[in-house]
């Protein structure tokens, strides 16, 4: 075994190693949250993941933008086949395992694709590194993407922008060296143009023979840099949207997800035919109505919260968000994601006298939600802040008893009239009469 090929072994080890217990890890925290079945209509979640992780159909509300986001995913899922050729090349100590294992026309056009690809991300890095940092949109200069979020989005950009460069020194240096050898060309797209003039500036074939490894070292060293930095980053969502979408609330929006317990109470009080020696289908008092930490959410909306993008797509059709309250769904999955990570660093302690609710998210922004649903129908990759905000004012209402006084008056009146309104329930149908 070749002295490069034992650095590769134990470089891919490592880093393949370190993203599996920093993934196993996140996978615990996701699991501390409670059970919530998703398993119902699987035809119909294939076709959700297909269209919105797969699709990005929710994407193209924004064309300009969907073009671009696009031209990122598809140059990623393309990559990967060229990925697969620098483990061959890396394991077998062999260069360009598949042009040399026959592929050629085949090979230039994946390559030659890749290229294209990678041109065309380059713009629109910088395209997207601009709307951030030069433009400024309002959406990415809030409040909550100050300091590391910000710097996060920055430095994938510039991630980018290494990746492409290496790929590009490696097959110039090769397009170069080829020239020089044979005259001849491996007719890739762009790097084909460059060879000839990297050959005519250098000349020498040791110089480009560096060039050609620095940049295949280069990539792959990238790509596990990439790797490990993911699950510290938003960008994590390139592959949690693919569960996340899958395991979407199938119900219609708007219907809220009631407790049972409570459930039952209300039928009793409101249905006058109600069996009140009738037991429930579970009976189980819940350990604590509503949410106050991160335990006392679902997996599914802690899996939601390690999917989230950052887009502020939804805080931007906020109208709370958008009449000036305090109230951002992007910061509510944000904070939901921090203290999440904050558990899983702290060995998975949740009694270190902080919590989700009070610590990160406060009860003015919480009453700020009008439940419109805008977020999630906004959502490109089916989040629901929604169903948190409703869950951690619940455990306002029911166990804190913390309540705005315009809501008092309200809920006093279902407990007695049963109905929003200060009449009798006996009144009820006094309108009907005639003066
Ligand atoms: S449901 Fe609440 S958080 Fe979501 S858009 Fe409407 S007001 Fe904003
Ligand atoms: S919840 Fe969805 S829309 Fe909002 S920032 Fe996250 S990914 Fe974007």
């Amino acid at each position: 075994m070749t002295l490069s090929a034992l650095v590769f072994i134990l470089i891919s080890v490592a880093s393949i190693g370190l993203f599996a217990w920093k993934m196993k890890s996140i996978v615990a925290q996701i699991k501390l949250g409670k059970s919530v079945d998703r398993s119902n209509r699987k035809a119909d979640r294939w076709k959700v993941m297909l269209l919105v992780a797969f699709g990005q159909k929710k994407m193209f509300t924004r064309p300009l933008v969907a073009v671009l986001h696009f031209i990122f995913y598809v140059a990623f899922v393309i990559t990967q086949i060229e990925l697969i050729e620098v483990f061959i090349d890396g394991f077998s100590g062999s260069h360009r395992f598949f042009f040399h294992a026959g592929l050629g026309r085949f090979y230039t056009a994946v390559i030659s694709s890749i290229e294209v690809l990678s041109v065309l991300t380059f713009i629109a890095t910088l395209i997207f590194f601009s709307r951030r940092n030069i433009i400024r949109l309002p959406r990415f200069t809030m409040a909550e993407l100050k300091g590391w979020p910000r710097n996060d989005a920055n430095l994938i950009l510039f991630f980018e922008l290494l990746l492409i460069g290496f790929i590009f020194l490696m097959n110039s240096a090769d397009e170069a060296r080829l020239n020089i050898l044979s005259n001849d060309s491996y007719s890739f797209a762009v790097s084909q143009f460059i060879g000839p003039l990297l050959a005519d500036a250098l000349g020498n074939l040791d110089t480009l023979d560096v060039l050609s490894k620095i940049g295949w070292w280069g990539h792959l060293i990238m790509v596990f840099i990439f790797l490990n930095y993911l699950p510290y980053s938003k960008h994590l969502h390139i592959l949690f949207a693919f569960p996340n979408t899958y395991f979407s609330n199938l119900d219609a929006k708007g219907k809220f997800s009631n407790m049972e317990s409570v459930e039952n109470e209300v039928k009793l009080m409101l249905d006058p035919n109600a069996d009140p020696y009738a037991a429930p289908a579970n009976d189980a008092a819940p350990q604590r109505f509503g949410a106050k930490d991160v335990q006392d959410l679902t997996w599914k909306q802690l899996l939601e919260a390690y999917s989230c993008t950052e887009c502020g797509r939804c805080t931007s059709v906020c109208p709370a968000n958008q009449t000036g309250k305090l109230l951002s769904p992007r910061k509510i999955m944000m904070d939901t994601r921090d203290r999440l990570s904050e558990v899983g660093n702290n060995k998975m302690n949740l009694e270190d006298g902080r919590s989700l609710l009070g610590d990160y998210i406060t009860p003015e922004e919480l009453w700020a939600c009008t439940s419109c649903n805008a977020c999630v129908q906004e959502c490109p990759v089916n989040i629901d802040p929604l169903s948190i905000i409703v869950d951690l004012r619940r455990f306002l209402v029911m166990e804190e008893s913390k309540i705005p006084s315009e809501l008092t008056g309200m809920l006093t009146n279902i407990e007695n009239n049963g109905a929003p309104w200060q009449f009798s329930p006996a009144d009820r149908m006094k309108w009907t009469e005639e003066n």
